[in-house]
């Protein structure tokens, strides 16, 4: 049973209800979903989710579908979590460890968000959602939307990547190409959705995707035996997981899950050099950041020129003590040849731009050698097969090596 009570604005806080279809508030701010989390506590222990499924429905009362029939699951969640020896001794950060999102459905963390927000929309009797995606949110939502019965109009950069293009279709979506940013994508589905009455399902502006995303923070807490690392790193596009593991972090702090005098990982949101709006806004002290024109980056995933969520990324960053930094493309490129020669672990770019991060914390002293440093890796690198392009030696067939 879901303790949902309702959904608050993080910008004027404002109440709205959560029983009725929301997208953003009057006042263009993202609502969040809040729960009876007083309720929660007397009824949930941490003790309690032993032995419960391994996906994040294990922490079903603290998410927002109220009717179990409702959940449309692929298995999402509940993902590897594990250290990084060999990479750790070469950036000399002795206790460095990756969660590893890319063994979600459809390989990629979106499947968490995709999994809530579908799921409480057909809860409340959407049947057609519309979204713009640089990849791997459209083909997260198309598959559980094809799961759900649902009819799902996806809005892409043309140059998104080809395999998120191939699954998206291949589960049925009515999918489209637009020579412009995700952000140009964004209006073109804004005006669709307003016309054919689809359900705008974009970042933020639907409140429940955030709650699939906040449970990569209630895992590492759980798969860490309720200790935190000292500190997580973030590719952040949208910047919807970190804002959901900081709230993760809030809710069970209020809960009692953790003691009310935790120190808080320092949360770092992690930004590609061709597109890093948000971490020149940290730097200038503003609030909100603004557009970044002419974004470009190998990680199309944290190429968003402009986040609706923007102050709250700067919020979490500012409120755990954590920082923004960007990171070239050629360092993403050597984080991902290091992680993945080191460790075995073939991540996709934007996962690898943590590497380059890393290092680049180490070296500015940001970072302490002992810390207990987590890298939050997105998605698996082999959704991404225009990134790198080896030539193989081919032999004659009577070749011996
Ligand atoms: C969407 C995406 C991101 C960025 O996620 P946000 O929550 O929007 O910041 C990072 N990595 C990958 C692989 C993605 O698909
Ligand atoms: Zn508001």
């Amino acid at each position: 049973m879901s303790f949902l009570s309702h959904l608050e604005c993080s910008r004027c806080r404002k109440t709205h209800d959560a029983d009725r279809v929301q997208n953003l508030c009057d006042c263009g701010g993202p609502l969040l979903v809040r729960y009876d989390l007083k309720a929660a506590a007397r009824s949930l222990r941490p003790a309690d989710l032993c032995g419960r499924v391994a996906s994040l429905w294990r922490y079903r009362e603290l998410l927002p579908v109220r009717d179990p029939k409702n959940i449309i699951t692929l298995g999402e969640g509940m993902t590897p979590l594990f250290p990084l020896p060999r990479l750790g001794a070469e950036l000399g950060l002795r206790d460095l460890w990756l969660k590893d999102e890319g063994l979600n459905p459809t390989a990629s963390f979106k499947a968490r968000g995709a999994a809530t927000g579908v799921s409480r929309a057909k809860e409340l009797g959407i049947t057609a959602l519309a979204m713009p995606t640089n990849g791997n949110a459209g083909g997260a939502w198309a598959s559980y939307g094809a799961r759900a019965g649902m009819s799902v109009t996806l809005v892409m950069p043309t140059d998104a990547p080809a395999m998120s293009v191939l699954e998206a279709t291949a589960v049925g979506a009515n999918a489209y190409m637009v020579k412009g940013q995700i952000t140009d994508a964004g209006a073109i589905v804004g005006r669709s959705a307003k016309a054919h009455g689809w359900f705008e399902a974009a970042t933020l502006k639907e409140p429940y995707r955030i709650e699939g995303k906040k449970t990569m923070g209630y895992e590492i807490a759980e798969q860490l035996a309720w200790s935190l690392p000292d500190v997580i790193l973030y590719p952040t596009g949208g910047g919807v997981g970190i804002i959901g593991i900081y709230k993760a972090l809030l809710e069970m702090r209020e809960m009692g899950w953790l003691p009310e005098d935790v120190r808080f990982p320092r949360l770092v949101a992690v930004q590609a050099e061709g597109c890093q709006p948000i971490v020149k806004a940290f730097r200038e002290g503003k609030d909100v950041s603004e557009k970044w024109e002419n974004a470009s980056t190998v990680a199309q995933g944290i190429r968003v020129p402009k986040a609706l969520g923007d102050f709250l990324v700067l919020q979490a960053v500012r409120e755990t003590s954590g920082t923004c930094v960007a990171v070239t493309d050629a360092d993403t490129m050597w984080g991902l040849e290091r992680i993945s020669r080191l460790e075995g672990s073939f991540i996709c770019p934007e996962g690898a731009a943590l590497v380059g991060a890393a290092r680049m914390l180490l070296r500015d002293g940001w970072l302490d050698p002992g810390q207990r440093v987590l890298l939050l890796n997105t998605g698996a690198g082999i959704k991404y097969p225009d990134v790198m392009s080896p030539k193989l030696p081919v032999l004659e067939l009577d070749a011996t090596l």
